[in-house]
């Protein structure tokens, strides 16, 4: 990972990004706790800035804010989940809206979306991640353009470039869900995207221990309707939760270059295991949008979608024989995590033998010798 920041981040003039990471959120006063504690407050002696929790940020999310909106490049509002950030961008929607959707995306933000087309509120259109023209089409008729790259589980990389310089319908928000790249791999604003999301839950926070999401903007009246409606949804995240992101977001660079690093070894050696018929990383040269990763991202990622030779009995076998890494959803932690997406809700259409493998920072060998052991238990087909 390349140390200086040339996409125009606002690092606060600390130089690079990781060393904003570092320092960013912090109360300099003298006397000050050096991390801003975790504020178990509902409510404020009144005079002051501050009077009612779910109006008035805490000072935990403060911190969180601070830091993701210098990653992102913009201003951010945090929520309670990453899911409540994005519905509260679906929420500044008119009704009979039309949302501009990719056909693969993080399975609750397409619920949402088919939920809000049900009850009249909008028409969705699903395109494919990778068809550009579509998409770059689809702007001038949208009302929302909701992207998701690297997406989520196939790890398409959508051609952010085009879709966000494309142009659009007047009032149209473009939107990206960051979640899978990070802010420290893509900057979705700086391309001209309008709202950047992260699942805090996943990469800042890190360790499994928290939900959270944060949304940043570049436009004042969008920001201010954003926390507004954060506000009336008390879709607010928990101090506890808040003081924990940001102790995860300290050490988001290091963990992401480890967890990266051991990723692209997984994938190159999986590309050619005989029990794996699929995989598929944005770091592979075979990956289907490898072009568009390397011009776009700093890193891959750190998640790997693979199948498995035979069917879902034997991609389960997988799951439950594997030792080191944990048979579990989500991505993003130190941990290593693997599940088999098509046994999720709302995911039936994936091919029934993939599993997404979110590594970790666990060393790389034992995370092999596990992968190994369990793939080559799994029955011949
Ligand atoms: N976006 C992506 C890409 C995700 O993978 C997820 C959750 O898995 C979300 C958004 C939702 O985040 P949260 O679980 O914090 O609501």
């Amino acid at each position: 990972m390349t140390s200086r920041d040339t996409t125009g981040h606002n690092a606060g003039g600390v130089g690079s990004v990781e060393s904003w990471l570092i320092s960013a959120g912090r109360d300099r006063r003298p006397g000050s706790p050096l991390n801003v504690p975790p504020c178990p407050a509902s409510n404020f002696v009144l005079g002051e800035r501050r009077a009612y929790s779910r109006d008035d940020a805490t000072p935990g999310w403060e911190a969180l804010e601070e830091i993701v909106g210098g990653l992102e490049g913009g201003s951010s509002v945090s929520f309670a989940s990453g899911m409540a950030g994005i519905a509260a961008i679906f929420d500044q929607l008119s009704t009979g809206a039309v949302v501009a959707l990719p056909d693969d995306c993080y399975q609750g933000v397409a619920g949402l979306a088919k939920a809000g087309q049900s009850r009249g509120r909008w028409t969705v259109h699903r395109l494919a991640v990778d068809d550009t023209p579509s998409w770059v089409k689809m702007c001038s008729m949208a009302d929302l353009i909701w992207l998701e790259s690297p997406s989520n589980p196939l790890l398409t990389v959508a051609d952010l470039d085009a879709i966000c310089a494309a142009p659009r319908k007047h009032g149209a928000i473009v939107g990206v869900d960051n979640t899978f790249a990070t802010p420290l791999n893509q900057r979705p604003l700086a391309l001209g995207a309008d709202v950047a999301v992260q699942s805090v839950t996943k990469f800042i926070g890190g360790h499994s221990d928290l939900l959270g999401g944060v949304v940043t903007v570049r436009d004042a009246n969008l920001l201010a309707a954003l926390r507004q409606a954060r506000e009336l949804a008390g879709a607010t995240p928990g101090t506890l939760e808040a003081f924990l992101a940001v102790r995860g977001a300290r050490t988001l660079a290091v963990r992401l270059e480890r967890a990266q690093h051991n990723a692209m070894i997984l994938a190159e050696r999986l590309a050619s295991h005989p029990k794996v018929t699929l995989t598929r990383y944005p770091g592979l040269k075979s990956h289907r949008t490898h072009a568009a990763a390397q011009r776009q991202l700093r890193g891959f990622g750190t998640v790997i979608s693979f199948d498995v030779r035979g069917d879902a009995l034997g991609a389960d076998a997988v799951c439950t024989g594997l030792q080191l890494i944990q048979h579990a959803t989500s991505l993003g932690a130190v941990e290593s995590t693997i599940e088999r997406r098509a046994s999720v809700p709302g995911q039936e259409h994936l091919p029934p033998t993939l599993l997404r493998l979110s590594v970790g920072i666990e060393a790389v060998e034992d995370l092999w010798a596990d992968l190994d052991r369990a793939l080559r238990s799994v029955p011949q087909a």
